[in-house]
């Protein structure tokens, strides 16, 4: 069984079904109070629970479930509540939002976008089973970076998503 931070980290983490899920809602709050504490951003209880609902699993959520399951916690919450705990969440890059499910996902590697002047993600999304796993390849990096300083290009926003069947789902 896989453990906690391992999840990120392993070969194919599509293959994790039963690793440590708790150890990853820890080491994604941990790394979260640690990235906002060193920017001098406030993680206030409400934005710790939106991240701590949006890494229930490692499926992607909506907006519109994120905030059933603020209320059934926290009772009656208006709606721009939520989006704008989302907004900052993404803003620091411990959330990102997929366009194309129109949902939210935990940032897997929470941090390691402090290098970045934009939060670069790459996602494979699998369509039977709903996973989305977050991949870091510097290669691809490179690759687009290479790409879009030739072109004189500067990149604001950079989330790939990457649509299809996981291995599992395939059997
Ligand atoms: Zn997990
Ligand atoms: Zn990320
Ligand atoms: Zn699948």
């Amino acid at each position: 069984m896989a453990k906690n931070a391992d999840y990120q980290r392993i070969e194919n983490p599509f293959a994790a079904p039963g690793h440590d899920h708790s150890s990853c809602i820890v080491s994604a709050l941990d790394g979260a109070e640690a990235t906002c504490a060193r920017r001098g951003e406030r993680l206030t209880p409400l934005r710790r629970q939106v991240l701590e609902l949006v890494w229930r699993g490692h499926r992607p959520v909506g907006a519109y479930d994120l905030l059933a399951l603020l209320q059934d916690e926290r009772g009656r919450v208006a709606p721009p509540t939520i989006y704008r705990a989302l907004e900052f969440l993404c803003d620091q890059g411990l959330v990102h939002r997929l366009d194309s499910l129109q949902a939210f996902i935990g940032c897997g590697h929470p941090g390691s976008h402090d290098e970045e002047h934009h939060h670069a993600a790459h996602f494979l999304i699998c369509q039977e089973c709903g996973l989305a796993v977050e991949m870091r390849d510097g290669q691809l990096d490179g690759a687009i970076n290479g790409l879009a300083g030739r072109a004189g290009f500067t990149i604001a926003d950079e989330t790939v998503e990457i649509s299809g069947l996981c291995a599992e789902c395939q059997g």
